[in-house]
């Protein structure tokens, strides 16, 4: 397969911070493509420099075989990117939006297919005020598609939505998937990144970490398991990441979840320390490996952290 993205050594610096630090990977056409990692891990800045939206301070981006670089306005004119609703204008209905949109990439746009296609037909003459969160996004979606992109970039799409919103929008990016659009996304979710992608780019701290097919990494990911309790009184995380097998510790509200590669060994030594400190451990469950867990052993901390 054709690779229709490669990022080469890109880095990103803010004056005090690299918020994105030689990353290189390549996005293959045709794919779903995930970039996942929690808040403030370099995923938007990644996704702004390969819309031509950011600079880059080092390396190269190819995008369609034109470098983003010399060639900025031709890779926009093949890419859609999916706004937050917020800089939509009032007082224009959601026919008029796209036609409006339509008109700057100097198209004529069938604004009722679109809207057929975001299953937003019955909304066609309301004000983006008007729609629900879910509803707002899958418009968003359709300003995207004005130009009939090659790729469409969605930057973490369904933040904030309720889980049957969620779920809606996830069968339309499979659907426009499907009619041969490349999707380039990012997520601070799990079971997100496990539904839609074919392949999976994690970043931590602005490097990426790991990146495989979804199916490898869940594979991976089999190797750990997740141990989680909570203790009385109750304990920090870091009371337990030097125990044997322990390869990732992370706590949430009283909560202590472990990812271990040898629970035989981790266990034990869980109640021995328990039995020394004079505390109790308490809902202690075993659980069925997770992505989570995987990313808790690449970077010792949980995605939401
Ligand atoms: P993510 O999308 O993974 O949450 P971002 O790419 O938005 O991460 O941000 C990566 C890091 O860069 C964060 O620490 C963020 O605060 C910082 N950052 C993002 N944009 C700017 C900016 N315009 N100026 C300074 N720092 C920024």
């Amino acid at each position: 397969m054709k690779d229709i993205i490669e990022i080469r050594n890109v880095t990103k610096n803010y004056p005090n911070m690299t918020a994105v630090q030689d990353v290189s990977f390549s996005v293959q056409e045709g794919e779903v493509f995930g970039i996942l990692g929690p808040n403030g891990a370099g995923k938007t800045t990644t996704l702004e420099m390969v819309e031509g939206l950011k600079p880059i301070d080092a390396g190269s981006i190819i995008v369609d075989g034109l470098s983003i670089t010399s060639h900025n306005q031709e890779v926009k004119s093949r890419i859609g990117v999916q706004l937050q609703s917020s800089a939509f204008f009032d007082g224009l209905t959601l026919v008029e939006l796209l036609e409006m949109f339509g008109a700057m990439y100097g198209r004529e746009v069938d604004a009722p297919a679109l809207l057929a296609k975001v299953q937003l037909t019955e909304k066609s003459d309301s004000m983006v005020k008007e729609l629900s969160g879910g509803q707002k996004q899958r418009f968003s979606i359709a300003t995207a598609l004005v130009n009939d992109p090659k790729i469409l970039f969605l930057d973490e799409p369904t933040t904030g939505l309720d889980p049957q919103a969620r779920r809606n929008l996830w069968d339309l990016i499979s659907e426009i998937n499907r009619t041969g659009t490349t999707i380039v996304l990012t997520t601070h979710y799990m079971d997100e990144a496990e539904v839609l992608c074919d392949r999976i780019a994690i970043m931590d701290h602005a490097n990426l970490v790991a990146l495989d097919t979804t199916e490898n990494l869940l594979k991976d990911s089999r190797l750990v398991s997740g141990i989680q309790f909570r203790t009385e009184p109750a304990l920090t995380a870091d009371a337990f990441k030097q125990l044997p097998g322990v390869r990732g510790a992370s706590g949430e509200d009283g909560l202590i979840h472990l990812a271990s590669g040898t629970v035989e060994e981790t266990l034990p030594a869980l109640f021995e320390l328990a039995r020394t400190g004079d505390y109790t451990i308490l809902d202690l469950q075993v659980k069925q490996p997770t992505l989570e867990d995987l990313f808790l052993t690449l970077t010792g901390h949980a995605l939401r952290d």
